[in-house]
């Protein structure tokens, strides 16, 4: 036959992923880690490398790497699901407590993959929208779980892009008005330093999304992981695709992982980053600051895309911007780098917000920049 026959209707107004490969010198778009593995890990892996079996099958529940995980939380391998990243957990998620017919709750402005994924299983999603500091509207979000439709709740905490962390007090009303999954993402954890974890054992429907991905240099390998309930572990172990961490990625977390003291430093300088990064855009004249508990600062200013597009191509500086995104028009996210790449962005910034004030005096305007690149990425 000539012809193709459709795919799922739901599909159809989904854009594909494509992740455009800019080379810049200064890359402060997808909240990663600056530094590669530290030396020291490397070379612990490199010395067993000739060992490791690239011929073997990946153990399904990362066992080494689960064990470790569920000691340093005080809980049982049972309560521990490793992931292909934390996406792979968010999308097994909405397969077995979303699907047709089933209900999403999310607070946006937040992280993308929530929303996308209930497309792609066919949830219905609930949006309810933050506040002007991008604060969660409790009353709102414990009124609609009161109608009793909603089956997981996805709430980022700290949220990213906006990088504010929601009250635990709210945390715990959610908690409380219902029985539906309550997905705490803290992807951030190692930066905000605030955790659930302590309200597991009251709440059988808490589960907690962790990543390798920022704050331990793995971003590359793909590894993150859900503390929750052993039922709900249980259910999702039955939708995920049994190899999906590789031996590789869990040989690796596990060692990072065990070593994970030696990071402390690290995610000291960037907390220390952050501030500095904070700071100095907010004492540049027309940038408002969002204050983060992350490794990333969301800060507003005038043609937000046109600024993006001259850090881009003027200082090859890659940042993320959001001018398409409901409530975070002329947003821009910077991530936290190394100390000399936050002082590159921030002369960047200087540079460009200058350029544009003496142009202003000759009676220029700034052109818009089309571009979508800098939309992409985590
Ligand atoms: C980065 C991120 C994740 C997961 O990232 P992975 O690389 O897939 O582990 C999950 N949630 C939020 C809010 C994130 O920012």
């Amino acid at each position: 036959m000539d012809s193709l026959r459709l795919p799922r209707p739901e599909l159809e107004d989904l854009v594909p992923y494509e992740a455009k490969d800019v080379k810049v010198d200064v890359s402060l778009a997808a909240n990663e880690h600056p530094s590669n593995l530290p030396g020291e890990i490397v070379e612990k892996l490199a010395k067993r490398l000739n060992e490791f079996e690239f011929n073997r099958y990946p153990d399904p529940t990362a066992g080494k790497l689960r064990g470790l995980i569920a000691e340093a939380n005080g809980l049982e391998p049972e309560n521990v699901l490793v992931g292909n990243g934390g996406d792979e957990l968010i999308f097994d998620i909405l397969l077995s407590w979303g699907g047709p017919g089933r209900a999403v709750l999310d607070a946006p402005p937040t992280f993308a993959m929530y929303a996308i994924d209930a497309q792609v299983t066919g949830t219905k999603l609930v949006r309810i929208p933050r506040g002007p500091r991008f604060e969660v509207d409790g009353e709102a979000v414990l009124s609609r779980l009161a109608e009793g439709d909603i089956d997981v709740v996805m709430l980022a905490n700290p949220n990213n892009p906006t990088g504010n962390l929601i009250p635990e007090t709210l945390l715990i009303d959610i908690l409380n008005a219902t029985d539906a999954l309550v997905l705490i993402d803290e992807a951030y954890f190692e930066f905000s330093r605030h955790t659930m974890r302590p309200h597991m054992s009251r709440h059988p429907n808490l589960a907690i999304l962790r990543t390798f991905s920022k704050a331990f240099s793995l971003a590359g390998l793909r590894v993150g992981y859900l503390l929750a309930h052993e039922d709900v572990v249980r259910e999702l172990t039955k939708v995920r695709q049994p190899y999906s961490v590789d031996s590789f990625a869990q040989w690796v977390a596990a060692t990072v992982f065990h070593e994970r003291v030696v990071f402390h430093e690290s995610i000291g300088d960037i907390m220390r980053g952050r501030d500095r990064l904070s700071h100095g855009l907010s004492a540049m004249e027309g940038v408002e600051v969002f204050p983060s508990e992350a490794n990333f600062v969301l800060f507003r200013v005038e043609h937000a895309s046109a600024l993006w597009r001259d850090l881009l191509h003027g200082h090859s500086v890659l940042v993320r911007q959001f001018s398409r995104t409901p409530g975070l028009e002329d947003c821009l996210r910077v991530t936290v780098g190394s100390e000399e790449e936050n002082e590159r962005f921030l002369a960047a910034m200087r540079d460009v917000l200058s350029r544009r004030r003496a142009s202003a005096i000759l009676g220029g305007s700034v052109q818009e920049s089309k571009e979508t690149v800098g939309e992409l990425g985590y």
